[in-house]
């Protein structure tokens, strides 16, 4: 009989924030672990438009495929789904409507927030900062996982 495929669940990498703000620059350390968000249409991976992946700039766990990228016209990398497993939600109340915050499934970083006005096949949009992120275009390997 064959088994069902298990979507790959990467082990939680645990470590504390004074050891990330040793590993990581300020800028991406704000964004990650200290819930900054960063200046729209700051981030170079808005325009990215080349195959590759998209991956946690914390702990290296590819999050998005540039397949599921698309110009959401808010000055922010966005997409309408995450790889299978490697994000997280939880509800954020620090505006007046509540928001869907989303993190990196290893390591806990923050990376942005889901909202359901995206285009097809989803509905989602997956609004998420550069800072947070690094790109590994196809043809590049991609980083070992940061332990
Ligand atoms: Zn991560």
């Amino acid at each position: 009989m064959a088994k069902a495929k298990m979507v790959e669940v990467a082990q939680p990498l645990e470590k504390s924030r004074a050891e990330w703000k040793k590993l990581l620059p300020a800028d991406r350390y704000a964004v990650l672990f200290d819930e900054s968000t960063e200046r729209s249409f700051s981030s170079p991976l808005n325009e990215e438009e080349r195959a590759g992946t998209f991956i946690c700039a914390a702990c290296f766990l590819p999050l998005f495929s540039s397949k599921a990228k698309f110009e959401s016209g808010t000055g922010w990398p966005s997409f309408f789904q995450p790889l299978p497993g490697s994000v997280a939600t939880r509800r954020d109340f620090k505006l007046l409507l509540p928001r869907t915050e989303y993190h990196c499934a290893r390591c806990g970083g923050h990376q942005g927030h889901v909202f359901k006005d995206g285009p097809p096949p989803t509905g989602q949009r997956y609004c998420n900062n550069g800072l947070a992120l690094s790109f590994v275009p196809d043809g590049s390997a991609l980083p070992a996982l940061r332990t």
